[in-house]
């Protein structure tokens, strides 16, 4: 890592010790306060009184956006929408000065005041974890501080905002011929919430998560400073808060790496069958570990589901239609192996063959060989089209109650044999995801936590709850379900954890992060020693002066 202990007690200052033993003891006794989430009503927390103080010396900052104070519930929900913690003011940056501003003001009162401060993105999170309760939510929507700018040259890149969205980036750099690397499934979501966490998808056994594909940020630190960062400059800080969970600082600019895109950008996407999990799982990793291979590869199982290869005909058409029309999934539990090739029109004949040369070394049920073809944009937008169905159904901002877990190649087939034959009997709650990545690509100096192996699968319970069912579809059952599943993976200690993490306890904290839980602590020290930041990430309980 960046920066060893010894070094780090040399640097901080006797103020910033004293800091950290307030942030280390908070941090013990955090266990208590933190909002359970064994209730399955949606939690809502009411507002705390007596902030009249506050909220007038908020009034006083010079900005050139503002802060909203009325009228905020909305803060108080996400994507998850099993938590709710109304904020006690929404501030609408226009400037970055406008967010070092109040966080330099926060960070000036010290344990005076319980203000804590969490950048929302879009809110896609599932458990609270962009929001803030009686604290600030930055609207990071709000932050027109850059236009993007594409850099084309031997090294591409572009400059973003922390809350600009992917898919802006997707069709600007396209304009220049060029594209991100690394992707995430929906591109709805912002670059500051995604380089948070990690930013996962089928490119990522090839070029690490999206976390691995910035050469710069701009970052406010929770001390209201603003820092730029890379490899080569202020590095601690730059690992420390890719992957860092929204706690070391507010990323309000990225440099993203770019790479050709395809001229007329068309991608082949193909989709077979297996019923043997061992069968996919072999060609899975075979692929993921072949120089001239696919440019994405993902896959999901399919429990107990009949007239599956209908819902694929509008987009997918069965290779050999005679064949595929004697296939029938039976309610067997099946796994579909999703591959795709990007390709220009004039190079369709090589692509043709390559794709044809990689599917000869596969080992799926012959009849099940789906494919389709259409544009790079809209391969990479294909959730939003799901989005709009279901937000038109009123079925979009429901209960998610997701379970995303990362879990190594040696015991991958343990989990399969107990999870997918006995503790999740049907998926049509929402679909599982299962894909191997190459962790040898992956920078293991950020904040990201990963199984400590070469290859490991993300594999995304992705369900929906049905409001108020008490029946299989409801939170309750779905909860109980994943419940399940976290407890086989401790008992059988498989080694797995927690992507998009959410954890109750310190010790949980803790564990998920075994021998960086050190580095964890000292970042937090150096660059947010109040525990303003990502409150609801519940990692760390600011402290309060009662006296
Ligand atoms: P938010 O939810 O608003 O924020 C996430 C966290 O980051 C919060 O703690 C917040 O305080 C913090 N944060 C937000 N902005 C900043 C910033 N500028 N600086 C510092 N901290 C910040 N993830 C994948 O990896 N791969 C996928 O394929 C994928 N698919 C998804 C599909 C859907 C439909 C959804 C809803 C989510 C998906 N995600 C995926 C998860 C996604 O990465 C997270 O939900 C993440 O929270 C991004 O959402 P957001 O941009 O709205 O950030």
């Amino acid at each position: 890592m960046g920066s060893p202990p010894l070094c780090f007690l040399k640097q901080i200052t006797i103020i910033e010790l004293q800091i950290f033993m307030i942030l280390f003891i908070s941090c013990i006794l955090d266990e208590t306060n933190i909002c359970s989430s064994d209730s399955l009503d949606t939690l809502t927390v009411p507002p705390r009184s007596n902030s009249t103080n506050i909220l007038s010396s908020l009034e006083t900052l010079p900005l050139d956006g503002y802060f909203s104070f009325e009228n905020n519930h909305h803060a108080a929900r996400d994507f998850g929408n099993m938590y709710h913690f109304l904020p006690l003011a929404i501030l609408h940056p226009k400037s970055v000065p406008d967010i070092s501003t109040t966080i330099r003001h926060i960070f000036q009162m010290g344990s005076a005041s319980e203000l804590t401060v969490a950048a929302r993105g879009r809110a896609h999170s599932l458990q609270g974890q962009a929001q803030a309760h009686q604290g600030i939510v930055i609207s990071m929507e709000s932050l027109q501080a850059l236009e993007m700018q594409v850099h084309t040259g031997e090294m591409p890149y572009v400059e973003v905002s922390g809350g600009e969205l992917w898919i802006n980036i997707l069709h600007e750099t396209l304009k220049h011929g060029l594209a991100p690397k690394s992707w995430t499934d929906y591109l709805h979501l912002t670059v500051g919430g995604t380089l948070s966490n990690a930013g996962i998808s089928g490119q990522a056994f090839r070029h690490g998560p999206q976390i691995d594909n910035i050469y710069q940020l701009e970052v406010v630190t929770g001390k209201g400073e603003v820092v730029t960062c890379s490899e080569k400059q202020n590095n601690d800080l730059f690992h420390a808060v890719l992957g860092g969970l929204g706690q070391f600082g507010i990323i309000t600019r990225a440099r993203i790496s770019l790479e050709l895109a395809p001229k007329m950008a068309r991608v082949k996407w193909i989709r077979v069958l297996y019923s043997e999990f061992s069968i996919f799982s072999n060609d899975q990793e075979h692929l993921i570990s072949s120089e001239n291979t696919f440019d994405y590869v993902e896959g999901f199982v399919i429990i107990n589901r009949t007239g599956l290869l209908n819902n694929w005909g509008s987009s997918f058409s069965p290779k050999d239609p005679l064949q595929a029309r004697e296939f029938s999934s039976d309610g067997r539990t099946l796994y579909c192996l999703e591959m795709v090739k990007y390709f220009n029109p004039d190079e369709t004949k090589t692509m043709n063959q390559i794709t044809e040369n990689l599917l000869s070394k596969l080992s799926y049920i012959p009849s099940t060989l789906f494919h389709s073809e259409v544009s790079y944009a809209e391969f990479l937008d294909r959730v939003h089209v799901s989005e709009k169905k279901l937000q038109a159904k009123g079925l979009w901002e429901v209960p998610h109650p997701w379970l995303n877990l990362l879990i190594p190649k040696s015991t991958i087939s343990d989990f399969a044999k107990e999870v997918f034959g006995n503790i999740v009997m049907e998926t049509s709650n929402g679909p599982i995801l299962i894909y191997p990545v190459n962790q040898t690509k992956w920078n293991n100096k950020t904040s990201l936590v990963t199984p400590d192996e070469d290859v490991f699968y993300l594999v995304a319970f992705l369900s929906s709850a049905v409001p108020y069912s008490t029946g299989t579809d409801g939170l309750e059952h779905i909860l109980t379900k994943n419940k399940r599943i976290l407890d086989f993976c401790a008992t059988a200690q498989l080694g797995m954890k927690q992507y998009l993490p959410h954890y109750n306890t310190r010790e949980e904290w803790q564990t998920h992060f075994g021998s960086l839980w050190e580095v964890f602590l000292q970042r937090k020290s150096a660059y947010d020693p109040w525990a303003i930041l990502a409150p609801g990430q519940r990692i760390f309980q600011k402290a309060i002066r009662t006296s």
